[in-house]
Order: C-alpha cells, then sequence, then structure tokens
C-alpha cells in the first residue's frame, strides 16, 4: 500500500510488513498519521459511529508548517511507561531464564 501526503501529495512507503496478518493500517514511512473521528462543528466529518478518517503528512511538510497544535497526553505517556516497563522486566527475565 502506498499514502499520499495531504499537503504537497508526495507518495509515501506504508510499513505493511509490521501488520502481517493482512490488516495493513495507514503506517507511512517518512511521515506520521492523524487519525480523526470527526469534530462538531465539521460540515463534512462528524459521522459518530466510530468510523475515521486517517490523513498522512509527510516529515518534509510536517517540519514546515505553523499550523501545528501539540501538546502532551498524559495518560497516554503513564500508559507508554508503564509498556515499556513491562517490556524491560521481560527481556530481563529471559535473559536470566537463559542464562
Ligand atoms: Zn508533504
Amino acid at each position: 500500500m502506498k499514502t499520499n501526503c495531504i499537503k504537497c501529495d508526495k507518495q509515501l512507503g506504508n510499513w505493511d510488513v509490521a501488520y502481517p496478518e493482512g490488516a495493513s493500517q495507514v503506517h507511512p514511512l517518512g511521515g506520521t498519521v492523524f487519525r480523526s473521528y470527526g469534530n462538531y462543528g465539521s460540515t463534512v466529518f462528524d459521522p459518530l459511529d466510530a468510523s475515521y478518517l486517517d490523513i498522512c503528512v509527510c516529515d518534509s511538510c510536517l517540519s514546515t508548517t505553523t499550523h501545528v497544535y501539540a501538546g502532551v497526553n498524559e495518560s497516554y505517556k503513564q500508559e507508554q511507561a508503564e509498556a515499556r516497563q513491562d517490556l524491560e522486566e521481560f527481556a530481563y527475565n529471559t535473559l536470566e531464564e537463559a542464562n
């Protein structure tokens, strides 16, 4: 699968091998994907049925745009820290068992 930057239309590869079950997802190489479930206020996309849109932006466009609204999702940050800790414990225990 190929993806395209929504701003400049550059074609980006997709990391299909990360989804060997055949359930390929939008995962651009050299870019970022943004997912939206719609927005109250949009007259184009606000389905309220769990459907979504994925939009790709290439790294070049993302690094040069001034219209970015950044933030930190603290609960997601905590989930990531716990997942990293679980992975480190798994790796440590696997090494201990091997020795
Ligand atoms: Zn682009």
